[in-house]
């Protein structure tokens, strides 16, 4: 050994090595798939640097991870022939969590062991998952196109800090050494590892292999069978299957190795698409929002292959930003093979894609919303202030996307965000044309607001809003099914057939009768207001403030108030 440092773990790290070995304890198995799955990343990332360059596989192309039981140590060793770390490599990703926004992550959490675990799955554990079984870790890597003896011995046992060193390696890639803990000996059983990789690592696409001990013959000096690798995973890409054959559960388990998530997804579209284009597709809700979908510097994307040779994570040119939440798979036959970000950037075939697996997830979402209610309401829950950005970001499908929208309504009397625009359209009262809404600071003060009083007066339903993006949404959706959409805190409701002779000739004598106190009003606002008018919208406030259909809404100058403007 040369050149030995002790490096300490980034803060944030030693808080996820805390909190883990309390709330993953009753999963730890989870702890192989993760190891199983950075090797299969590892696989693939050298499978990507090779296209250009094949001489890194150094003559070994055949990409495996192998599973090995010492039982006198008490060691599993997960070994893997992939892309391999250097040693500023291994500080640098076996020290910290490279994800944007982890340290807020951590700030936020509450403190309260049950509330911060459920947390902990969902950020994605990974390599240190490791520490839920074992009381030490030694990895030994080596990267690809290396010579033997610039390799790395990274290790550590957990608490605070880890040692590094130069070491020599043959083989290239990484072998992950579990020193399991005294109660951890189930994984050095045969049977257990078979099983957990059974449930866990069949989709991966490299094969998983056991060695295979060899078997004395009896009454004989020699063994019958000499000892081999035996590959004990399906190791074919799932996505590539046909879709007859998966099961329900591989989705999932897929799912999880894809979103670095630890629930199950909540639906998913699997689609193979031969003809002009040529491309698979497998595409995810997840159950949860992430906890950064509102951070600006969110990875998000698919997973990109181009003829079963992974590209590149979170390729998010092939999603809108609207539909951000959305995990997958994207295999496409028509790219090439050297694709880059840059020539995604601006590619005509990215276009196509793009527009492809946008429908399909708007199609799915509506699929759900019809067959399953509840499940929607569950989506809408998590993903609705996403989705409503839709209609700014993609004029194309805003007709689509707002048949996803949900809102209360004076319909409810609730502020469960449940009735569609087609609902409201299929309740609209004889005479109505157009579609009311309005949008306030919280659900009370919209369903209280004075503007609804001519509107309940009349029996008309209105939508009821108060999300910060809701103004955005509704400057973008002046139509649904051919009818306006209305904010009744305008000045004119263009009531139409739903207006009566008789209230519109009241409202001009009053008009006529109160012309003083009109020019009183006026005189005395001056230009804090454009008109002073009388009005029969209200039926018990004496008072309100109105905009001009045209102008700014009074929540958008809330907005530019507060942001200063
Ligand atoms: P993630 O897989 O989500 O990136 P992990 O904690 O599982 O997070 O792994 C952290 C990083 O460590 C990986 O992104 C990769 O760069 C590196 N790494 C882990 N295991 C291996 C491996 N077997 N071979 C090469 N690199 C690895
Ligand atoms: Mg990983």
């Amino acid at each position: 050994t040369v050149h030995m440092e002790t490096h300490g773990f980034q803060t944030e790290v030693k808080q996820l090595l805390n909190l883990m070995a309390h709330s993953l304890y009753s999963n730890k198995e989870v702890f192989l798939r993760e190891l199983i799955s950075n090797a299969a990343d590892a696989a693939d990332k050298l499978r990507f640097k090779a296209l250009s360059d094949a001489n890194l596989y150094e003559n070994d192309g055949q990409l495996r991870v192998r599973l090995l039981i010492d039982k006198d140590q008490r060691t599993l060793t997960i070994s893997d022939n992939g892309i391999g770390m250097t040693r500023d490599d291994a500080i640098q990703h076996l020290g910290t969590i490279a994800r944007s926004g982890t340290k807020d992550f951590f700030q936020n959490l509450s403190g309260d062991q049950a509330k911060d675990s459920q947390l902990i799955g969902q950020f994605g554990v990974g390599f240190y998952s490791a520490f839920i079984v074992a009381d030490k870790v030694t990895v030994i890597s080596r990267v690809a196109g290396e010579t033997a003896d610039r390799a790395v011995r990274w290790e550590s046992t957990g608490d605070g800090s880890f040692t590094v060193a130069d070491v020599t390696k043959e083989g290239r890639g990484t072998d992950v050494i579990l020193h399991l803990r005294e109660d951890e000996k189930e994984f050095l059983d045969d049977w257990r590892l078979r099983s957990v990789i059974g449930k866990y690592s069949d989709h991966i696409s490299i094969p998983v292999e056991l060695w295979k001990a060899p078997e004395a013959a009896e009454g004989e000096d020699k063994p019958a069978t000499e000892g081999a690798w035996e590959q004990v995973n399906r190791a074919t890409a799932l996505w590539t299957r046909s879709a007859k054959e998966i099961k329900e559960e591989e989705y999932k388990e897929f799912y999880k190795h894809v979103s670095h998530d630890y629930d199950e997804p909540l639906s998913w579209s699997h689609n193979r698409v031969e003809g002009n284009m040529e491309y698979t597709s497998l595409l995810y809700i997840p159950a949860r929002a992430p906890w950064d979908m509102w951070n600006r510097e969110q990875k998000h994307g698919l997973k990109l292959y181009v003829q079963r040779v992974f590209i590149m994570d979170d390729a998010e040119q092939f999603m809108p930003t609207y539909l951000r939440f959305v995990k997958g798979v994207l295999d496409s036959n028509d790219l090439p093979l050297n694709v880059s970000r840059e020539i995604l950037q601006d590619n005509k075939i990215t276009a196509q894609l793009r527009k492809a697996c946008t429908k399909r997830v708007l199609s799915m979402l509506d699929k759900m919303a019809k067959d399953d209610a509840e499940k929607y309401q569950k989506f809408w829950g998590e993903f609705g202030n996403v989705l409503k950005e839709g209609p700014a970001e993609d004029y194309a499908n805003r007709e689509d996307i707002a048949k996803l929208l949900r809102f209360a309504s004076t319909h409810n009397d609730s502020n469960a965000q449940t009735v569609s625009l087609t609902d409201y359209v299929a309740r609209m009262k004889e005479g109505q044309s157009k579609i009311y809404y309005i949008i306030a600071d919280s659900y009370a003060a919209a369903k209280n607001s004075p503007h609804l009083e001519l509107l309940r007066k009349k029996g008309v339903e209105v939508l009821l809003m108060w999300e910060r993006i809701d103004e955005w949404l509704m400057n973008h959706l002046s139509e649904f099914d051919g009818k306006k959409l209305i904010s009744v805190s305008c000045g004119d409701l263009e009531l139409g057939d739903l207006e009566d002779e008789e209230s519109r000739k009241q409202q001009e004598e009053a008009t006529k009768a109160n012309a003083g106190l009109i020019d009183r009003l006026k005189s005395a606002l001056g230009s804090e207001v454009q008109d002073v008018r009388v009005s029969h919208r209200l039926t018990e406030t004496p008072v309100c403030a109105v905009t001009d259909a045209h102008g700014m809404s009074s929540q958008m100058m809330k907005l530019m108030k507060a942001a200063g403007q």
